[in-house]
């Protein structure tokens, strides 16, 4: 389970346990593994999360903070909550037989233990990372949770 936080704290996605830090210096010192390990990783993640998630292999995920739906599914992709568009039956203004995807995470959120984390700001996608393993970035990348929102 996450640590919860409150509203304006800076959060990428949900960083792995402290515990496993000694992973992601592994990663990082060996790009090249790493790269190897992401090809071989992201089809078979990718696969499973489009079934179980509709996912859209950002490369970035934040189905932990957005109650397990998929953000990347709103026409807009936004990522840190609704557009001020949100129809009063909670669909979409863009695709108005829809349901917004915020109004889906925020109820579904409410039955995680992890409730409090959909409160995160989310800084901004790294398009570069698209259709890799959202896992092995998790691990990979140092920048996560420190990167500040603009
Ligand atoms: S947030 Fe990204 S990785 Fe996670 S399910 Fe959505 S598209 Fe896939």
């Amino acid at each position: 389970m996450g640590e919860r936080q409150g509203v304006g704290s800076i959060g990428f996605r949900y960083a792995p346990p402290p515990m496993f830090s000694w992973i992601g210096r592994l990663l990082r010192r060996h790009s090249r593994m790493t790269r190897e390990l992401n090809r071989a990783v992201a089809p078979f993640e990718n696969l499973t999360k489009v079934i179980l998630f509709s996912c859209n292999m950002c490369g970035q995920c934040v189905l932990h903070e957005a109650g397990l739906t998929c953000p990347m599914n709103c026409p807009k992709q936004n990522r840190d909550g609704p557009c001020g568009g949100v129809r009063m039956n909670g669909h979409c203004e863009v695709v108005p037989e829809m349901m917004c995807v915020w109004v889906k995470a925020e109820r579904r959120s409410r039955l995680l233990p992890w409730r409090g984390d959909i409160l995160r700001i989310q800084a901004p996608l790294d398009w570069r990372r698209r259709g890799s393993s959202a896992i092995v970035n998790m691990f990979a990348d140092p920048f996560g949770d420190d990167r500040e929102v603009p």
